[in-house]
Parts: C-alpha cells; structure tokens; sequence
C-alpha cells in the first residue's frame, strides 16, 4: 500500500484518504506518496488497446490502495468520465508528421481541470459518505477551476460549494460557466476587487480555526493529491496509443502551477517512458527562468491571453523540490521558510542537474503564441486556445529529437477564449453545442464587498439554509 508522506517531512505518513480530504499536509507541505508505485513493461503493454477508464483503473489503483476496492474505483471512474463529449475521454489529433495534440477539454468546462475534478467530485462523496460527514467547498477563481469545481460538485449531497470571482473581471463565458449552474449547493460570490482579494479572503477563512471547523472547509486546489493522480493516466493513454512502453514519447505543457506537469513527472516515476517533459510558460516565466538558473525567484504577475498561466508562484512546485533535495522534508521545509521570506529559493547544483535530466522549459510571448495558433489553424484547419498553443510553441522549440513523438497538451477548448483566438487567426471558434445556449441561461450569483466579515456571514448563512 502506497502511504502519503508531507513535502515538509513534518507529519506521520498517512492514507489515500486523509491525503484526499486534507488537501494540504497539517505542516504546510504537499502530500506526495511515500514511494512510487511501478507499472511495470507487460503491465504496460497489457494495456495497450484499453479504454481511458480501464488504463485509469489499472494506474489509480496502487495509489489508492486500502482506500478503495477494485470495483469501488471502477465504478468511480466510470461516472466521473460519463459526461465527457468524447468517448476517448483524451483523444489525440495529429499535428505534423510526429506532433500530436491531446485534447484534454473534453469535460463539461471545456478546460483539462475537468478531468481531475470530476473524479474528485466522486471521490469526495465516497468519503463523505462513509464518514457520514459534509463540508464546504470554498475557493477564489480568475476563470477556469471554479467553473470546473462547481460542475464537480453540483447537485452533490455531502457539499456545499462556495467559489468567490473578482466582479466584472473574469471572461463572460467563465463567469457564466459558472453562475448558470442551478443546483442548491452552489454559490457563486462577485467580490468587488481583485483575484488577489478573493485568494486574501480564501486563505484568511482557513487561517480561522473557528470558522474552519464549524463549517468543515474543504479546498480542492491544485495541490490536491488525487488530482495530480489523475492527471497522471492521460499522459500514460497517450503514451499507450504512440508506442509505449517500446517507444519514448516527449510531451510539451503549458503551464502555470506545475500540477499538470508534474503529473507527467509522476507518470515517468511509475514506468511510462518519457524522454523530455517540456514546460510552456507565458510572459510570467518564473518557471522556465528556474529551470534556466536554479534559482526560483517571484516576480510581478503580467495579464496575458493565457489567463490561467498568470501565476507568479506554482504551488506544485514544492513536490518536485522534495525529489531535488533527495526527498529530504527538513531542507525543503528551510528553502521554503526562505522563500517566503524573500520571495526566492536557489536548489544545488546536482539537483538542477537532476531536473534538467528530464526537464526543458522556456515562455512565449503573446506575439509567439498569437503566431503560433495562426500557424496551426493555416496547418492543420484547427483552432488552438491561447494556453496550448503556448505549449506548441515551446514544445517545438525545446524538443531535442524530431524522431521522438511530441504529444502537446490542448488544456482548454478554443471556445472558451473567442476573442483572443479570433484577433489571431480572424476565425472565432463556437461553444459546442452542449454549451450553445449558454448566453441564454439565467445566472445566479451575489456581489459582496471585499469584506472578510460580509463574505463569512453570507457563507455562513448559506450552509445554515441547506441543514
Ligand atoms: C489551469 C490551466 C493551466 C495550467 O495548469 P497547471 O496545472 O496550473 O500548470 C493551463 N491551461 C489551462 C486552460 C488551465 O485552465
């Protein structure tokens, strides 16, 4: 059985299920799994052929040993991956001779987050229920994980969720991805200021002990264990469907927290063979400047057309510094301290060498990335989103070998960013047509001041009115 230790060595190893509804480790670090399981060759080739739900099986299962039977995983993976608009889950598309684009937006939001949070949703309520316990959901969203965290636990018994947006300051098609959603146990709040106001709000409703434990608060952020679990299994289906476990495969992600990279990372530590992960950031390039220098340093966040890349700290970072410190909770633990201070941590040398043994990493400017999703739509008549193409972009510029397949991950449906893909290729993409009514939808959603105090009582009485 897998046990769950802290990236900060700071508490005793724990199960699948603690992991999952703790989200974060009691001493501030990332829970991560005490030793990587191994998919070994034959188990790896027996799956080739097999369905997304069958490979997420068969990769889930060590991790949730204990947790879950067997059938208790099945049945969870297959209600989770029930709503998708393809039956592939992640279907691949060709791009050149030897480039390929996973389509990860498939879910109910149309962005990659879907497919770790409906699982999620499932997953909570399993726990829920055993424990005959509930919770309350609270986050900030700039966009896409607050529409993909509602649609994970709406309707849902054992939650309620509370997801805080700046007003007037979030994509219309986001907000009402999110404010149409009718189910009782959702509730949208507009906070007249910033995303940073909302995350301040968040983080000081978890810094109240009183407040947390009275209404049982829950965070399903990108941090969460079992979401970086599941991201692992589309890395390992595309892997499965381009020649492994006999062939190499790179993989080229945008990336803003680290979470959907490193999932690829996990996806290497438990047998998949992968050559190169490539990281894709946009002008906010504290990533790819670490994997340059060594030194991770914060600096000012930049609005770009990649919104969901806007992030200056990648939280998931921390999970890979622990492997980089030689698993070494104390260390990582001291070089977080100092970044909180300053704001910047460097690794030793070895363990950026380390990094770089399966690492590339370089940013796209928004001139590279507009440039990029025109030179696909010429190509190949498909329509990127601003976030992949950030990742084809730098992809194609750090992939070492052309004889190795490239697998670019598509995290978000064209549709959900029209005005940014149309001013680059003159061509704006339409919603699916399970989201074709969207604009006609009733939304639901309260505006609240930037008040810690308003903002609690709202909540408060929110979950009250459900009991
Ligand atoms: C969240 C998001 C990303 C970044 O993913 P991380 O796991 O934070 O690196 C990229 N693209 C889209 C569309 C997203 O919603």
């Amino acid at each position: 059985m897998v046990g769950y230790v802290s990236s900060r060595g700071g508490v005793p190893p724990c199960d699948f299920e603690q992991a999952l509804l703790d989200g974060l480790a009691a001493d501030g670090g990332l829970y991560l799994p005490e030793t990587w399981p191994r998919l070994e060759r034959d188990w790896l080739e027996d799956l080739r052929g097999a369905s997304y739900q069958e490979v997420a099986a068969t990769v889930l299962a060590p991790f949730v040993e204990g947790a879950l039977t067997e059938t208790e995983l099945r049945g969870l993976i297959d209600r989770a991956y029930a709503g998708f608009d393809h039956v592939a889950v992640a279907p691949l598309r060709q791009l050149d001779a030897n480039d390929w684009l996973l389509e990860l937006f498939h879910g109910p939001t149309l962005a990659f987050k879907d497919i770790a949070l409906q699982l999620l949703g499932h997953l909570f309520e399993h726990f829920l229920a055993k424990r005959g316990r509930s919770v309350t959901i609270v986050g900030a969203t700039s966009g896409d994980t607050g529409a993909a965290a509602i649609e994970a636990f709406a309707g849902r018994e054992r939650t309620t969720v509370v997801i805080l947006h700046p007003h007037g300051r979030i994509s219309e098609v986001q907000r009402r991805q999110m404010t149409t959603v009718a189910a009782a146990n959702v509730h949208n709040i507009a906070i007249e200021g910033t995303f940073d106001d909302c995350q301040a709000l968040v983080k000081a409703m978890f810094d109240d002990q009183p407040f947390r434990a009275r209404l049982r608060l829950a965070a399903v952020n990108s941090i969460n264990w079992a979401r970086v679990a599941a991201q692992a299994v589309y890395y390992v289906t595309a892997g499965l469907a381009l020649g492994a476990p006999w062939r190499r495969l790179a993989f080229a992600v945008p990336t803003g927290n680290f979470g959907d990279v490193y999932a690829g990372y996990a996806a290497a530590q438990i047998g998949l063979p992968i050559a190169q992960l490539i990281v894709g950031t946009n002008r906010n390039d504290i990533l790819a400047r670490f994997f340059a220098t060594g030194r991770y340093r914060a600096g000012e966040v930049h609005p770009t057309m990649s919104p969901s890349m806007d992030i200056q700290v990648a939280s998931n970072f921390e999970r890979l510094l622990y492997d980089l410190c030689g698993r070494d909770g104390d260390q990582v633990r001291r070089l977080m301290a100092g970044f909180a201070q300053r704001g910047e941590l460097s690794v030793p040398a070895d363990g950026l060498g380390l990094a770089r043994e399966l690492f590339d990493a370089a940013s796209a400017d928004e001139e590279e990335t507009a440039a990029t999703m025109a030179e696909v739509l010429r190509a190949t008549g498909e329509l990127v989103d601003p976030h992949s193409a950030v990742g084809i972009r730098v992809g194609r510029q750090c992939r070492l070998d052309p004889a190795t397949p490239l697998v670019c991950l598509a995290t978000a449906h064209p549709a959900k960013f029209p005005e940014a893909v149309q001013r680059a290729t003159g061509v704006r993409p339409s919603l699916p047509a399970r989201l074709a009514d969207l604009h006609q939808r009733a939304e639901r959603f309260d505006v609240l001041p930037n008040d810690l105090c308003a903002v609690q009582n709202h909540i408060q009485r929110a979950v009250t009115a459900k009991a």
